[in-house]
């Protein structure tokens, strides 16, 4: 449930991290089915929901590069929303931007997910999880998974979840270098058929259920490094940093260029920050932790 203040809502919308990423074929449509196992992590945006007394749909935001109008993710969603209800009021969402842009974190994604919970709660829509889910889908793939937020199996093209139980406890490293990858780009470069080493999600799953955390980082993978590594190798040099400095293992996230380290000890994931910081490897970094439960239990505005 979000900060409830009169008509103004505020919520968070997490970021994820693929702990592993397989694809499994390209279908002939285009579409790739992929095998995914999906982590909010504690990086994220904050949206306000306001409603006014003009029409239609505003956003205003703090970040230079990302659009207001029907662009944005967040002015599609609660176009859908609104169209969907038949909401006559108009509203505005106000959006602080910290999630990395263009990073394979689904900060869209997320961003609007958040714009699912917030309506569904400014407005009184009394749209369950699986209400959000399947309108969701008609903005991106990943956007129901960001409606459910938290750990989970993510297959078809991104819209069949399962939710697994959450990792155990660990430090995170999040790293992303000064380059912008295009989702697009990776996938289209990406030959799904002749890929010979798929990460074991099956037994990363298992391990999950068991709390087993070696189990979780010795399995994982990510399919799409064989495209994004190739063109901008300082995402190895940040994984071999990573795994220099103690982290259990080092992994892209997404379609990238972000890389996350998974540390037992906060103080080795803080030192190898500064390593990364100092070598200019990184420009935007953050120690941060797992965001566990996710909208299983509805996450809580601090
Ligand atoms: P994914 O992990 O889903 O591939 P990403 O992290 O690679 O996502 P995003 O940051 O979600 O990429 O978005 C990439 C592009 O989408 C941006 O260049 C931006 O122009 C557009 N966009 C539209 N709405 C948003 C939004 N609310 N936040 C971020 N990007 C947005």
């Amino acid at each position: 449930m979000g900060d409830h203040e009169m008509d103004r809502i505020t919520r968070k919308a997490y970021a994820k991290i693929n702990l592993g990423l397989d694809v499994i074929r390209r279908r002939p449509d285009g579409y790739h089915e992929v095998k995914m196992i999906m982590q909010s992590v504690g990086i994220y945006d904050r949206l306000t929901f306001q409603r006014a007394d003009w029409e239609g749909i505003r956003i205003s935001l703090d970040h230079a590069e990302l659009p207001c109008d029907q662009n944005n993710l967040i002015y599609k969603a609660a176009q859908l929303i609104m169209d969907a209800y038949g909401i006559k009021s108009g509203v505005e969402i106000t959006l602080n931007k910290n999630i990395p842009i263009a990073a394979g974190m689904a900060g869209g994604s997320t961003d609007a997910a958040a714009v699912f919970h917030g309506l569904n709660e400014l407005f009184g829509l009394g749209m369950s999880l699986q209400d959000m889910k399947e309108m969701g889908v008609k903005i991106g793939a990943d956007v129901p998974y960001c409606i459910m937020g938290g750990t989970a199996l993510s297959e078809g093209i991104g819209e069949i979840l399962t939710p697994l139980s959450d990792p155990p406890d660990a430090h995170l490293l999040i790293a992303k270098p000064d380059i912008n990858v295009s989702t697009k780009f990776v996938y289209e470069n990406l030959h799904a058929d002749t890929l010979t080493d798929h990460p074991d999600i099956d037994g990363m799953v298992k391990a999950l259920n068991e709390g087993n955390l070696k189990g979780i980082t010795d399995r994982m993978g990510n399919v799409l490094e064989t495209v994004t590594v190739k063109e901008y190798p300082i995402i190895d040099r940040i994984k071999k940093e990573m795994l220099s400095g103690g982290a259990e293992n080092a992994l892209m996230s997404g379609s990238g260029p972000t890389v996350f380290g998974i540390y037992k000890e906060k103080k080795a994931a803080e030192k190898c920050c500064e390593a990364i910081r100092e070598q200019g490897l990184a420009g935007q970094i953050f120690v941060t932790e797992f965001v566990k439960n996710g909208n299983k239990t509805e996450v809580q505005e601090g």
